[in-house]
């Protein structure tokens, strides 16, 4: 291994432990296991040392990465529900039905087209649901569009909607702190969310807005068709696994999000906002080892 590699990876060491207050990485890689990491990975509820590294500062807002690549393929509007998990109980959430889209092979350049089209031809203006008349900016995601990684948060918030973009404000920087814990950059995944225009006061958007945008993140997954998903809180679940079970249930569990064809794995784990309420040991380690699962089914 190359200094220069090894040099990172210790770094992300100390990384994960300042800044989520936790005192490994995951050794699943094989990368990371070749410099010896710590036997104390935390796999799944032990070895934490923390304390309460996180919440603000550090990392933070690594810039913008291709802010709405929007791209749009003319689909089919669909209505309805978008999946079920392969697992658990996840009842019904009580949206209808949708066909998953069957997805292709694209190239990087024709992601970014689509994307872009989606964005710039139908989400820009969208007002397909009441939350059109209080944005500022739709906020249609960014990062890579061929990224490995997605993750899909709720709706933003007050700074996303100044921005335009996702997972800016407080609980951006410690999204960011948790990607680059887990040894990647803003840059290297994609960031997306459940509604694109800012719900007011930002209150959790209700079904009917969240059927009227659900098309456009189907869509998205379908274009960038990434190796896993990791959705943010209980609206992100419940949405890619129509399923009314809280997020508390459904976190640390492997799911499927049928809305394309092949489906592709999900993991719910908690929103950063929630986090930074509930700043616990216990809840760190949790999303840390839901962040880990996701990075070794990747
Ligand atoms: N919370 C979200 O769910 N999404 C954002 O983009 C910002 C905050
Ligand atoms: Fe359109 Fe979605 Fe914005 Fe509603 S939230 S106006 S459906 S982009």
């Amino acid at each position: 291994m190359e200094e220069s590699q090894k040099r990172r990876i210790a770094e992300q060491h100390v990384l994960a432990d300042k800044l989520l207050g936790l005192d490994a990485v995951p050794c699943d890689l094989g990368v990371i296991a070749d410099v010896g990491a710590p036997s104390t990975i935390p796999s799944g509820g032990t070895g934490v040392i923390g304390q309460p590294g996180g919440g603000q500062g550090a990392i933070s807002g690594s810039g913008h990465a291709g802010v709405g690549i929007g791209g749009g393929m003319p689909q089919k509007p669909m209505g309805g529900a978008v999946s079920n998990p392969t697992s658990g109980p996840a009842a019904s959430g009580g949206m209808s039905a949708v066909e998953p889209i069957k997805v292709e092979d694209l190239g990087r350049d024709e992601k970014v087209v689509r994307l872009e089209q989606m964005y710039e031809g139908e989400v820009k203006d969208c007002r397909k649901c009441a939350l059109a008349r209080g944005r500022t900016n739709a906020v249609f995601g960014e990062g890579d569009v061929d990224a490995g990684l997605m993750f899909v948060g709720e709706g933003p918030g007050y700074f996303e909607d100044v921005q335009g973009r996702p997972f800016v404000g407080k609980s951006g920087e410690l999204l960011d702190k948790q990607i680059a814990a887990i040894g990647l950059t803003r840059e290297q995944v994609y960031i997306a969310n459940v509604v694109k225009c800012r719900p007011p006061n930002n209150r959790t958007p209700v079904i009917d807005e969240v059927e009227a945008c659900r098309d456009y993140l189907q869509r998205q997954i379908a274009i960038i068709r990434p190796k896993v998903i990791v959705t943010l809180g209980g609206p992100a679940a419940k949405l890619l696994l129509d399923t009314k079970e809280g997020i508390t249930r459904l976190r640390g569990r492997w799911f499927e999000y049928k809305g394309v064809d092949p489906s592709i794995p999900v993991m719910p784990t908690f929103h950063p906002a929630y986090l930074l309420r509930q700043y616990t040991r216990d809840n760190r380690m949790k999303v840390w080892s839901d962040l880990k699962e996701a990075l070794t089914k990747m």
